[in-house]
């Protein structure tokens, strides 16, 4: 069978866990979480990068951080995971759905502004498979309307937008190290803060809204309660774990190019017929092979192309009910303008498996099932 997903595991992960063990330490903000984050802070240039619980908690703190409230109102794709969307919600504020671009499945930069009003406050671009979002236009924007951008580059570790790390653009971004992104400690996430000001902030929400980090540093001589906040401190344990695949970052990144290269140009025949519709990476995006879709004519030749994948074991999976059609997503936003992709890209994308070490013959048995299928 050939899975759609398999944890990653470079080979230091347990010798690391058993380091923290030892080292009496379990609880977070050790030694291995302190390396993760100088590791972000290295690779993307961002001022401050802190291990979170999860990317949807790191999102959680990044809705704090911006003060949204209820009334307010935050721009973001319909096409996205729940956490994007929650993380605001839980602030009181409504969201504001626009539609995604064909190519990318991204939010649509061009359909931005006439989403906003005058109770915008927040931008909330997705990194969709670890390919950017026109950023250099969505920065534009929200500085002259004088918004706050938050990146989800959940997907995103590692990819690039015009030579700068996604997640390190915006003024806030958020990573996800769950066990289905490309570096894994089972759940897990960062938030990534541009300027310092605010990363002050996001230590104190991040530690019960008490300014322990500043105490630890002898910055103030005891410490207390001065903000809301919550734990949002990974242990060490899932630390550990992370870090070993932090220092492989780029074998890992690299195998899982190459299958996505050749899944790219083993379907290229298939796409050239008409038949499938293959990723677009945009001229200035580094991306970082975090998924391999491929588009079919609709709903139903989808679902038919999934099972055909299963019956020949090999597991295929779609993305996405779109978050405006949704109970929730209808109770706390709404849809400006048009939806000419977001319900379509749900019904006709599939995800093919992809993960660190999948092997070059199990990507040509994919291709294979799946030009099978498209011959008959
Ligand atoms: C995976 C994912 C998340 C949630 O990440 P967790 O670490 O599981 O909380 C949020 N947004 C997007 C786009 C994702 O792909």
């Amino acid at each position: 069978m050939i899975k759609f997903n398999q944890i990653p595991y470079t080979g230091k992960e347990m010798e690391y866990i058993e380091q923290a063990v030892k080292s009496n330490k379990i609880c977070g903000d050790g030694q291995f979480t302190k390396k993760c984050n100088a590791w972000i802070e290295q690779k993307t240039g961002t001022r401050k990068a802190l291990l979170t619980t999860a990317c949807s908690t790191a999102l959680d703190m990044a809705a704090m951080l911006t003060e949204v409230g209820p009334g307010d109102e935050v721009i973001l794709p319909s096409f996205t995971f729940v956490s994007t969307a929650n993380a605001f919600v839980l602030r009181g504020a409504t969201l504001v759905f626009v539609d995604i671009r064909p190519d990318t499945q991204n939010i649509d930069e061009r359909l931005i502004e006439d989403a906003i009003t005058d109770r915008t406050k927040v931008i909330a671009p997705v990194h969709y498979a670890g390919v950017g979002c026109e950023m250099d236009t969505i920065m534009e924007i929200a500085k002259r309307h004088g918004l706050k951008v938050v990146e989800d580059a959940a997907q995103g570790v590692m990819s690039t937008y015009k030579g700068r790390a996604l997640g390190s653009i915006g003024d806030m971004g958020c990573y996800s190290f769950h066990e289905t992104k490309n570096y894994s400690m089972g759940e897990g996430g960062a938030l990534l803060i541009r300027d310092s000001e605010t990363a002050e902030h996001a230590e104190i929400i991040r530690e019960q809204g008490t300014d322990r980090s500043r105490f630890l540093r002898g910055q103030v001589d005891k410490y207390t309660w001065v903000d809301m906040g919550s734990s949002y401190l990974p242990s060490e344990l899932n630390a550990a774990y992370l870090y070993a695949q932090l220092e492989e970052a780029e074998k890992i990144n690299n195998d899982r190019l190459a299958s996505w290269n050749r899944y790219y140009n083993k379907l290229s025949d298939l796409a050239a017929k008409g038949r499938i519709e293959l990723p677009v990476i945009p001229e200035g995006c580094e991306h970082n092979a975090h998924m391999f879709y491929i588009k079919a004519a609709d709903i139903d030749e989808r679902d038919a192309l999934i099972a055909h994948l299963k019956k020949n074991d090999i597991m295929a999976v779609f993305h996405y009910v779109p978050l405006h059609s949704s109970p929730a997503g209808r109770r706390f936003g709404r849809f400006c303008g048009e939806d000419r992709y977001t319900t379509d890209t749900f019904s006709r994308l599939l995800r093919l498996p992809m993960y660190y070490g999948l092997k070059a013959e199990e990507v040509d048995r994919v291709c294979e099932t799946i030009e099978d299928f498209y011959s008959r």
